[in-house]
């Protein structure tokens, strides 16, 4: 299998290459140029099978025999051994047919650890095989710098390099970075906003000559390992209700689209799925382009669901893609387009996402509602994202007799904040990270200069 870019112009490249690249030369994201397809029989196979095995059988035809079948069950079981949880990503019934997917038990509390732990092992992997180092940087306003750092602490061939903005990310947040000691792990805190940090890690991207040849890779969602390491958790989940025996539907607290596109690949590669429905907070582009056919940039709103904050999604352009019927020239027209002025889907497009795609959007004050509600109801307090998917997943869930399942994307301890707001006295963290607030801390603060912060990761790569 090769894959292939959403604007149609960049090389195809194969598995290890698409690891080691992010975004396409044509601007686009890769997605595998046919998708890999689960009978009836592979699904049934798979009940009452470990997280691990599945994922390794849902994975395996991605990877296209780039790794021997021995290591990669290897690199797949090590990844999710650091879960505290023995089911992984357990399934929580919150009442007849409503469940939540805690997908929070991982090192760093978000689910972006089911994700970033395969995704430090895969790289370590490839580097190795090919006697080479690379550089990761990332700018971070949460909980992908954790969750990178804690994927690649252990990586003998990357050096990590994440830039937060000093004294403007959370406590927790900031330890749960900072309290990793690891020789190849580097904080640096910039004098300035998130948006400063983003725009210096851009820049290192567009010119790295001041890491004279080493290879700079980016972890963000737009790395297909990313997505497809969240592929498994659909198909297990819904195995573990009774797929494919009986449909299910998804709700999924969304901002990059990263999370709820690998939703829709479970379903492109046979999982039997009832509906997405998209759950965003104020920021709310998805929810405008699906219902009102607004694709347009508003101002970035500051919520209580921070890690939804955005403005652009940036793994919408995967789902349009497939919804052009991999017209790569459309897409690109279409996204160039939305770069500078409000844009719109052609109604063919829409009308096929609006069949299985519906979406609410939650303000801050319905989110602290919905908190209380919630544990009113249920007894569980939501984390702030979780919140909007349960929302959501109430106000569009359809056939009441088909089992929604609700995305928990972090946990409650990890956003306090909003939890004290609702009312609540708050959350402990659990058991194996309550000393994180003693741990001792290494980070660097720097002026928001991209010179200075080049220099830094020039110094201080190994
Ligand atoms: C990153 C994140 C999201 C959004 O996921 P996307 O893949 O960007 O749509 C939602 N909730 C939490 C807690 C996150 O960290």
């Amino acid at each position: 299998m090769r894959y292939i870019s959403t604007r149609g112009q960049a090389p195809a490249l194969s598995f290890e290459e698409v690891v080691l690249t992010g975004m396409a030369s044509d601007g686009g994201l890769y997605v595998p140029e046919t998708v890999p397809q689960l009978s009836t029989d592979d699904l049934a196979a798979m009940a009452g099978l470990s997280y691990a095995e599945i994922a390794f059988r849902v994975m395996q035809p991605f990877v296209n025999g780039e790794i021997d079948d021995e290591t990669f069950r290897l690199l797949v079981t090590e990844a999710y051994a650091t879960f505290s949880h023995d089911a992984v990503v357990p399934l929580n019934q919150l009442d007849a047919n409503h469940f939540l997917l805690e997908l929070f038990h991982g090192p760093t509390l978000a689910f972006k650890d089911v994700a970033l732990q395969l995704l430090g092992r895969l790289l370590d992997h490839f580097l190795k095989k090919r006697g080479e180092r690379a550089v990761i940087m990332g700018a971070t306003s949460g909980d992908t710098g954790s969750a990178a750092i804690e994927g690649c602490r252990h990586c003998d061939n990357l050096d990590i390099f994440i830039l937060h903005p000093y004294q403007r990310v959370s406590e927790v947040q900031r330890r749960q970075m900072t309290s990793v000691l690891a020789d190849n792990v580097f904080n640096v805190a910039i004098e300035g906003n998130f948006d400063d940090a983003q725009a210096m890690v851009k820049a290192s991207f567009a010119d790295q000559s001041f890491l004279n040849g080493t290879r700079l890779v980016a972890v963000n969602s737009i790395n297909w390992a990313r997505i497809m390491a969240q592929i498994v958790y659909y198909v297990a989940s819904a195995v573990a209700l009774g797929s494919p025996h009986r449909k299910v539907s998804f709700c999924v607290p969304s901002a990059n689209f990263g999370n709820v596109f690998a939703g829709y690949m479970a379903y492109r590669m046979g999982l039997p799925v009832e509906r997405f429905v998209i759950a965003t907070n104020a920021n709310d582009i998805l929810h405008r382009t699906l219902t009102a056919n607004d694709f347009s940039k508003q101002e970035l709103k500051a919520t209580l669901a921070p890690s939804m904050d955005i403005v652009v999604s940036s793994n919408f352009e995967r789902l349009l893609f497939e919804a052009y019927g991999r017209d790569g020239t459309a897409v690109a027209a279409l996204l160039e387009r939305f770069q500078d002025e409000p844009a719109a889907l052609a109604d063919a497009p829409l009308a096929q996402l609006r069949k299985l795609f519906a979406s609410h959007s939650v303000d801050d004050a319905t989110l602290l509602e919905v908190i209380r509600e919630a544990h009113h109801r249920t007894h569980e307090i939501l984390d702030p994202h979780t919140a909007t998917g349960y929302r959501a997943a109430e106000r569009e869930r359809g056939d009441a007799s088909v089992p929604m399942i609700t995305l928990a994307t972090a946990h409650p301890a990890k956003f306090a904040e909003a939890v004290v707001k609702a009312g609540f006295p708050g959350v402990p963290l659990p058991p194996h990270m309550d000393d994180l607030l003693e741990r001792d801390e290494r980070y660097t603060v720097l002026p928001a200069e991209l010179s200075a912060v080049q220099q830094f990761v020039a110094e201080n790569r190994r």
